[in-house]
């Protein structure tokens, strides 16, 4: 079974319809990908997905059970977390305090050492500068409290809107190796991004979308390989 199950998704800001029956699926320790050009929809889906956009018509499934029209602040407990563009973290407080605050949810809170514990075994830097403000930290620092946040909500589907976005290549290269351990743990991931060659080396399917409609999809692999992808995406030709 699928960990979640989207089906003919459509979303509208006023006239301007940004998604058009949009249906996808992530399983459990799978990593999509969602590639598509700026102003195709991504943001909206994951918001939609997350609860912030309404979608009517379309149907969500969370391990079987319906999330559609979940309000995002309940959303979390059934066992998504967003990590939104922008990241959403709180710049005054520090790295310890911020990642305590993912931990509010109730399926989180009888877990939170042991979740602390394996945020920072996965995020050893953030270890070593638990007591910064968030603020004085470099952006790769920053997404690092941002992804380890939403971890702490002990979720079973993390969503990532372009967490590459202003990383130098080093950086980006850590961010999605660690995204592929998380994914290795078990985890389902939909991942929106930009950065086309990196994500597909570490996908394990992937959807394109064009201005919110699905119009292909496959493994990573196959999507690395196909001159369509290369050209639009990947810098080829
Ligand atoms: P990008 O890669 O540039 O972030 P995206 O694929 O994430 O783009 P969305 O942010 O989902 O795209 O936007 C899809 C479409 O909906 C765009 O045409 C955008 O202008 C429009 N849109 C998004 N948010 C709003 C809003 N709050 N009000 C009106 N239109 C919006």
């Amino acid at each position: 079974m699928p960990m979640i199950e989207i089906s003919n998704i459509s979303a509208s800001y006023g006239k301007h319809l940004a998604l058009d029956g949009v249906s996808l699926k992530v399983g459990s320790g799978e990593l999509v990908v969602i590639l598509g050009a700026n102003g195709a929809g991504k943001t909206t889906l994951l918001k939609v997905i997350g609860g912030l956009v309404p979608a009517p018509g379309g149907r969500i499934t969370m391990a079987g059970k319906e999330i559609t029209g979940v309000p995002a602040h309940d959303i979390v407990e059934s066992g998504v977390a967003l990590v939104p563009e922008g990241r959403g973290i709180f710049g005054e407080m520090t790295v310890r305090e911020n990642l305590l605050l993912g931990a509010f949810p109730a399926r989180a809170r009888e877990a939170e050492v042991r979740n602390l514990a394996m945020v920072l075994s996965l995020f050893p830097r953030l270890n070593e500068r638990l007591r910064q403000t968030v603020r004085t930290m470099s952006g790769g620092e920053q997404q690092m409290v941002a992804i380890g946040r939403a971890l702490m909500s002990a979720p079973d589907i993390l969503l990532l809107d372009e967490p590459s976005l202003g990383l130098s290549p080093i950086m980006c290269k850590e961010l999605f190796q660690i995204l592929a351990r998380i994914r290795d743990a078990g985890l389902g991931i939909l991942l929106v991004e930009q950065n086309a060659k990196q994500s597909l080396k570490i996908a394990d399917r992937g959807y394109l979308i064009e201005s919110g409609r699905i119009v292909g999809e496959g493994t990573g692999a196959a999507l690395k390989g196909d001159p369509a992808v290369q050209r639009a995406y990947l810098g080829a030709g």
